[in-house]
């Protein structure tokens, strides 16, 4: 165990050294070399190869100038990265991100994982990710459309059906995907599968817009499943209100769970009653007609607001982190553990932290990573991609299949890599099994 310990640090020094400043993206490669340090000491073909080295450096990053004008005429600058961090195993595909916190670092983060998660569905699929410091918040739908159509026109040149497809993340949702596919079509003069998340009139998919968050739940059940538990009667903890978590909501209360928590970037939200399809309705119609804060939920349904504070707290089975990177930190890890917590499923990227995943770990609670468990909404992504091509429409029932047998095939894949003594370490099982299927098309492609 020294050795490998030895060997990670010598690692981490030499990534931490070429690229100071990037804690969230030195934080994704530890999280992965960690498990996979280990796992190549016997294995010296991807030593030799320098296959960890070749897939910690992104094949490209291009950084661009987004101009728009706001309501008013003034001129507005944002800047616009897009990160094509390998397409080992099939093209670029990864969402875009509008947030005021986009930076290399989190996009090379995401890029990172994305290529982990992305090979664990199985599907032809490479890693990247985008986006922009740009605040949707508070800006009317003109200005969003003029940003996106700005945004778009410069990155169609780097992007295409079989280059790179991006989707949405935090900040892009249908409405930014129709405003970017819509500027795209006019710029390029083909319809194409270029975006996914499109809305069903023109190329989406059924249950692209559930997927993630179905996703996160069906790993729950498979990791329940195979401790012989299940998701009816539990109590659960949900934070965020966009999309992810919303929809994560739906599934475990069509699963008979009981969700008590949402958040959002002011506060959480409780309702020991329990967060019904009729409260949830009004919350998506909240966060996506009406742009509203979550803090509203009280005056109409009762409950506690606590302005400023996470939900992890609150007594529960089962948690949900729906929100974005490290909402779960040591303290948030003992109040889950001390809360009664049994399992986690991770929707958000990254939100648990390194101290919070050791403690967790410690107390044997089943915890199913972000690459693993929020696989579904890229899985669902992909078979999007495929439909385009095939130039046909799968129906709900077809496409919901699919995404639970993608997901069983990651769990199994994790019990498989991680399984040991003390249970399963869905860590190092999601890990290993992402690296493998990446690792061996590079060694087959030989120095590129
Ligand atoms: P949305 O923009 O729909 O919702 C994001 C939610 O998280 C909002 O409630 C937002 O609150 C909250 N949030 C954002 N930033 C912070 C912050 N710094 N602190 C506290 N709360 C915050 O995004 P998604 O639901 O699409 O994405 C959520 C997470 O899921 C992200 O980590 C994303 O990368 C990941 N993910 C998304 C996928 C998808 O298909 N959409 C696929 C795979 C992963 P507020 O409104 O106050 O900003």
């Amino acid at each position: 165990m020294a050795k490998h310990d030895e060997a990670l640090e010598r690692f981490m020094q030499g990534l931490i050294r070429r690229n100071p400043n990037e804690t969230e993206f030195h934080q994704a490669v530890q999280e992965v070399a960690t498990d996979i340090i280990p796992f190549i000491a016997d294995k010296p073909v991807y030593q030799d190869m320098q296959i960890l080295e070749r897939l910690t450096e992104p094949d490209r990053i291009i950084i661009f100038r987004v101009c728009w004008q706001d309501d008013e005429g003034n001129v507005r600058t944002n800047r616009g990265m897009r990160v094509q961090w390998c397409n080992a195993i099939g093209p670029y595909k990864g969402g875009i991100r509008f947030h005021p916190s986009v930076n290399q670092s989190i996009l090379k983060f995401l890029g990172f994982e994305q290529t982990f998660k992305n090979s664990l569905t199985g599907l032809p699929m490479g890693g990247g990710k985008g986006g922009a410091d740009f605040n949707p918040k508070g800006k009317s739908d003109a200005e969003v459309m003029r940003f996106c159509q700005s945004f778009i026109t410069e990155l169609s040149r780097h992007i295409g059906p079989d280059t790179d497809v991006p989707a949405g993340d935090i900040g892009v949702g249908a409405r930014e995907v129709g405003y970017m596919f819509g500027q795209y079509k006019r710029l390029v003069n083909r319809f194409e599968g270029v975006l996914t998340g499109k809305a069903l009139e023109f190329g989406g998919s059924q249950i692209r817009t559930e997927a993630t968050g179905y996703g996160a739940v069906y790993m729950m059940e498979n990791m329940l499943a195979h401790a012989g538990e299940s998701i009816d009667g539990k109590v659960c903890l949900v934070s965020g209100s966009g999309n992810v978590a919303t929809y994560t909501v739906e599934k475990l209360n069509q699963l008979g769970a009981r969700v008590v928590t949402l958040s959002d970037s002011n506060g959480f939200i409780y309702d020991k009653e329990g967060i019904n399809a009729e409260k949830l309705a009004w919350v998506n119609d909240l966060k996506n007609k009406r742009r509203g804060r979550i803090s509203e939920y009280v005056k109409q349904f009762g409950g506690e607001y606590h302005a400023d504070k996470r939900p992890w707290a609150v007594p529960c089975d089962l948690a949900f982190p729906c929100a974005t990177q490290n909402e779960i930190d040591a303290s948030d890890a003992m109040a889950l553990i001390n809360g009664g917590c049994k399992a986690i499923s991770e929707g958000a990227n990254m939100p648990t932290d390194p101290a919070a995943i050791g403690l967790l770990r410690d107390a044997r609670i089943k915890h199913a990573p972000s690459k693993a468990a929020n696989a579904g909404g890229v899985a669902v992504s992909g078979l999007e991609m495929s439909q385009n091509s095939l130039r046909i429409s799968w129906d709900r029932g077809e496409v919901d299949d699919r995404l639970k047998g993608i997901i069983k095939r990651i769990h199994d894949q994790c019990v498989q890599y991680g399984e040991g003594k003390e249970g399963v370490d869905y860590f190092k099982g999601a890990n290993v099994a992402g690296f493998v299927k990446v690792a061996n098309a590079m060694l087959a492609y030989g120095v590129v």
